[in-house]
């Protein structure tokens, strides 16, 4: 895979996926992240002389044009960022667009409208790829929170451009998870949080090989202290799961990496923000009672392992983190990963939001910007958004 900085791009037609499948409301963004993470991709291909031609889905439009969801919020924004007008234009393909792009100079930007309003770019339609191929001289993929989807814009059109590569964030996101998979200082600790187990399973399979030790938190604990047999009275527990839960205890027993589930909870009789919470004395939890944050004793212990951690990698809250009441955990295992001076990736959405509420985001090693990306990519898949960036074109 090609770096944006080995590509022949001066004065040329640029295309960038991007991602810029960011909040709005009422009209304006309210968290400009997702923009900023592009802007040393987009700022080195102006300083090139490229032509930046800038393209993102935002939400789910299905297919059709639905104004609620055009990227013009975005363009804004962006032109605040880079302190130039950025051109908004009407949609992603058709005359209008190649007119535009045909009358650019060296140096200019534009954001081409959202790539889900046409059908083609979700089904990786062959007439939508080579559409936006058309646009474009050269192809370089910077969204790495789409790289796990093989949609038209993220691996289709890739195929009918010779010229492609990564950009900087998808450099900064393959490298920083790579080095999870391949010889990370020991000992390395992940901690796995968050509801479905089923979204983990593979995940924690997969790493399993290369841990020293498995926290595992949130609602999905309750799945893996039932199938050790431990009462979890009215927890959430996915009774579709419990037998692979049992076998990944036993993988881990059978590995020598150490598991740690809470050994307290705090509970409530009701799922309620405002019920009241309790703690339990031990790992059991009472009849009628559910567990909706890992207790105090726990987070003592989950600090300990983190602290001796060289390598961390951390999805998922501890606990319904959205409530007060239960984002104890959270925010301790957040402090802890913060402190700590190991190697830190933290992905999915929670938990880099956690991160984000404890201030400490920029002292950790890594923030990935795609929570199912990177739980793809650790899962030993090749995203199909960088199998599009080896070299090779048809046309
Ligand atoms: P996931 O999408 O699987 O990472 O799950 C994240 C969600 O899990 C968050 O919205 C949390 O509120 C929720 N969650 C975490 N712990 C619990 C729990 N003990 N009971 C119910 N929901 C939980």
């Amino acid at each position: 895979m090609k770096s944006i900085e080995q590509l022949p791009i001066d004065g040329r037609r640029v295309f960038i996926r991007v991602d810029f499948n960011a909040p709005v409301k009422n009209g304006r963004l309210t968290d400009a992240t997702r923009i900023r993470a592009p802007l040393k991709t987009i700022q080195y291909a102006r300083s090139r002389g490229a032509k930046v031609i800038l393209a993102s889905h935002r939400g789910r439009p299905g297919g059709k044009f639905t104004p609620e969801l055009s990227l013009a919020p975005i363009a804004e924004q962006l032109s605040e960022e880079l302190g130039f007008a950025v051109a908004m234009l009407p949609d992603s393909i058709g005359p209008d667009v190649e007119k535009h792009i045909a009358a650019m100079k060296p140096g200019e930007v534009v954001l081409l409208e959202n790539l889900r309003f046409h059908k083609g770019e979700e089904k990786n339609d062959e007439t939508f790829s080579r559409a936006l191929a058309a646009l474009c001289d050269v192809y370089v993929n910077d969204a790495f929170g789409t790289a796990h989807r093989a949609h038209a814009s993220t691996a289709g059109m890739a195929r009918f451009v010779a010229d492609k590569g990564a950009g900087y964030l998808l450099l900064q996101e393959v490298k920083a998870l790579s080095s999870l998979l391949h010889d990370p200082p020991k000992p390395f600790v992940a901690i796995v949080g968050g509801a479905k187990v089923g979204d983990k399973i593979e995940l924690m399979s997969n790493l399993l090989g290369r841990i020293d030790a498995l926290i595992i938190g949130g609602a999905m604990a309750y799945t893996f202290l039932h199938a050790s047999g431990v009462s979890v009275g009215a927890s959430l527990v996915d009774d579709d799961h419990v037998d692979v839960a049992r076998k990944l205890l036993a993988d881990a027993k059978a590995q020598g990496v150490r598991i740690a589930l809470p050994v307290d909870h705090v509970v409530a009789r009701d799922f309620d923000e405002n019920a009241p919470v309790s703690t339990t004395a031990d790992e059991t939890i009472p009849e009628g009672m559910m567990g909706l944050d890992i207790g105090p004793r726990s987070r003592e212990i989950f600090r300990g392992i983190i602290a001796g951690a060289k390598t961390i990698f951390w999805n998922g809250p501890m606990g319904v983190f959205e409530w007060d009441s239960c984002s104890a955990g959270t925010m301790a295992v957040a402090n802890a990963v913060a402190d700590s001076d190991a190697h830190s990736v933290i992905g999915g959405g929670d938990s880099v939001a956690a991160l984000a509420k404890s201030g400490r985001s920029h002292e950790v090693t890594h923030v990935s910007t795609g929570g199912g990306a990177s739980l793809e990519f650790l899962e030993g898949d090749t995203l199909p958004g960088i199998a599009a960036l080896a070299d090779g074109a048809c046309s």
